[in-house]
This record gives C-alpha cells, structure tokens and sequence, in this order.
C-alpha cells in the first residue's frame, strides 16, 4: 500500500482513525473538507503539465479531491486493498464496476438474493447494453459451478444475504472465479470491514454502499470499490468520466463514521445476538435467520469467515402477513423503513415492502414468506428494543 500516512503494523482499529489523513498547513488535528470544484495552477506550463496527466495533482473534483482522497485511502486500509475509488452511492458503485470491466456478450453470474436495485441494474440495465445475468443460490457451490460459461467475467455476491442471512463461501467462490478467468466482486455492506475482509479471502473486489454501516447514522448517500491498482484504474476512468463522485461533504461524514466502524459494529452485533436468542424462544416465533445461531446452516462457516454475525435478521411469526403486520404497528420506538446500517433500529415486512414486486412463486423461491419480518439492530438498549417487539408478539400468544 503506498498510503505514506499508515504504519505497516497497524490495527484495524487505528487504520479506522488514523489513515488516510495528509495534515495541511494549518496543522489541522481534524480531517478538513474542501468544498472545490475546481484547483488553481501557479503557471500555464503547471496548469498544462496537469491537464496532461504529466504531473500528480488534482484538476477538478469529478476526478479527484482532497476530503475524498481521505475516505478513499482510509476504506482502502480497511479492506486492505490496494485502492479504493469513492461513488456518489452504492448503487453508482457497481454501475460504475460493470462499465468498466463488461462488455456486450459478457455474462454475470450472481447470488440470487441480491438488493433490489442490483437486480433492476442487472435486469434492466446492463441488459440493455447486452451484458445478461444468471442467478443461483448462493451458499450452493455447485449451482455457481454450473452456471458459469466461457463468457462470464463477473462473479457478484452479498454475503450474508438480506434478510434469510444465508452465508456463501467467499474463498470458493474466488476459486471458482479464478478457475474460469472471472472476477468475483463481494458486496460487503452488511458487514463492513470491521467484521469481513473479502479481499484477503481472495475476491478481486469489495463493493460499499457508505449509504449503510460506514456512515452508520443515517446522514448521506455515497459508495465504493476496493482492490487492485490494475482494476481500480479503469473504475476511475469510468467514475471521472462518466460523473457519479461523491461529494466531499459526504465524504468527509464517511470518514468519521469510519472513525467508530469497529465499536459501532461489535455493538450491533452483540445487540442483534441477544435480540436473536431472546426471539428464538418466543412462542409467537416460528424462526429466526441469523448466522450467529448455532442452529443457521452456515454457522460454522460464518464463523470462520467472519468476524461477527452482523446486525440484520429475518424472523417469521405465526399467523402470516395479519400477524406481521400486527407486530410491527404494534412497535412504538422501533421505526418502520426499508432503510438499515443506523444506529436507529429498523423494522420491516420484506413480502409487500423490499420484495413486493416479486410474483408469489418467487417470493417462495426466495423464501420470502407472509409472515417473516426484518429487523436491523440499532444501538438502543437492547432491553428497549425487545420491549418495543414484545407488544405485539405478546399479543399473537395471548
Ligand atoms: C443499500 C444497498 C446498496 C445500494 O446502495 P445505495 O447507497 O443506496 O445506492 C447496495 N447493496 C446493498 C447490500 C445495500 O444494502
């Protein structure tokens, strides 16, 4: 890594604080923002030496700026990666990853349960340009083994997934990609860094949505790509081309959420554990998804991958949609969105929400069932927030 502000010895946790920062003049203790479209030259020679792309240094803020080169250089310490391109969102992050590495003809092979918007990217999008996708199952190996043909270039998974919390086998499946001259990008939203490294398990990329965890407070929308010099080069042609970079008071809010990553996340996932096992033995609880229960089908691989189990869990009540529905209006703090990686806990009911435009044989497919609930765990009290859930699944025992 050629990040001159990083000791090589360095922790994840001082790598959260201490990176990336390259102290002005002003001897500044906190990071600076620079709110610049564009950057003055002391000569035409300068000015023309830049432009040309003969000299380092910044030109204009679609292609780089100072607040940003902070929250890029320290999300790439993180992952550790040799370099990490910042977006205007998530979702601009891999629009941005598949214009840069796809062509018409190319094929995708991606896990089935995917963020919505990926999907439509996928499906509506990318399609257009002839780029076609193939969804498999993700913890199933073979199922991916079988899907992959001489044109796919692009192995693309979230893992865990949202909101069954299934796990897939991120060095296999860079194994897999490696065998058939694939990349394999991960999306790693759901666990940040701070609890999974997919790059050091052998994926050529990790995707952020900084919309989520990275910020964790819910501020600003904004996103990422981690890895190679090699592959990060061309996503930057794309990003400072094509125009989807972020702000750098965006920025400058990501890199001091990241200030927190660790405690936040090793907070959330201690709050989730409890939450789990507590609705684990509610008898208004038919299930619980989440890898931290030693009963999740991959809870030993979750374990051995992760550093933590992660903040999102799926639960089905019984009594269908009627009872969902009736635990969630029955919740007084808890706050009802699609929306997760805050500090506020969220609820919602994946069937009519996040998964309400898939048919009912894809819902069950997907294992999307009427009565199953999404929590993401904030950091309120945990006892809080099991009071506020306690309403209204007393009331489907009582
Ligand atoms: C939110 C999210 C995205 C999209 O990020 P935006 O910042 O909303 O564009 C992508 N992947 C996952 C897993 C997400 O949760």
């Amino acid at each position: 890594m050629e990040d001159d502000t990083v000791e090589p010895s360095w922790s994840l946790e001082t790598l959260a604080i201490r990176a990336g920062h390259e102290r002005t003049a002003e001897q500044e203790h906190s990071e600076p923002i620079f709110p610049t479209s564009s950057f003055v030259y002391g000569s035409a020679a300068e000015a023309a030496r830049k432009f040309g792309g003969e000299e380092p240094g910044n030109v204009y803020s679609r292609f780089t700026n100072p607040t940003v080169r902070t929250f890029e250089k320290r999300l790439a310490a993180l992952e550790g990666g040799e370099r990490c391109v910042a977006t205007s969102s998530g979702m601009s992050a891999i629009l941005s990853t598949a214009l840069a590495l796809l062509q018409a003809g190319d094929e995708i092979v991606a896990s089935r349960s995917l963020f919505g918007s990926t999907v439509s990217l996928f499906d509506k999008y990318l399609a257009k340009l002839g780029i076609t996708t193939r969804y498999v199952e993700l913890s199933d190996l073979n199922a991916w083994e079988a899907a992959v043909t001489p044109a796919t270039k692009l192995l693309f998974a979230e893992t865990p997934s949202n909101p069954l919390a299934e796990v897939a086998d991120i060095t296999a499946l860079a194994a897999l990609a490696k065998r058939h001259d694939a990349l394999l990008a991960i999306d790693n939203c759901f666990l940040t860094p701070a609890l999974q490294q997919p790059l050091a398990l052998g994926a050529d990329l990790v995707i952020h949505s900084a919309t989520k965890y990275l910020d964790g407070q819910g501020r600003a929308v904004g996103g990422a790509v981690v890895g190679s010099h090699q592959l990060l080069e061309e996503i930057f042609g794309v990003v400072r081309t094509c125009g989807p970079c972020l702000s750098p008071f965006n920025a400058w809010v990501f890199t001091k959420g990241l200030e927190t990553l660790s405690l936040r996340m090793n907070a959330h996932c201690e709050n989730t554990q409890q939450l789990a096992q507590w609705l684990v033995q509610h008898p208004g609880v038919a299930h619980v998804y989440y890898s931290g229960l030693t009963d999740h089908p991959q809870h030993a691989l979750a374990k051995q991958q992760q550093k933590g189990f992660g903040a999102v869990l799926g639960f089905e009540v019984n009594g269908g949609q009627a009872a969902a529905w009736q635990v969630i209006d029955a919740t007084q703090m808890v706050s009802i969105t699609g929306n997760l990686g805050d500090v506020k806990t969220t609820i919602t009911h994946p069937a009519t929400t996040t998964h309400g435009r898939l048919s009912d044989a894809q819902k069950s497919a997907a294992g999307i069932s009427p009565g199953l609930i999404r929590v993401a765990v904030g950091l309120e009290s945990q006892a809080d927030i099991q009071r506020d859930l306690a309403r209204g699944l007393d009331q489907l025992t009582r």
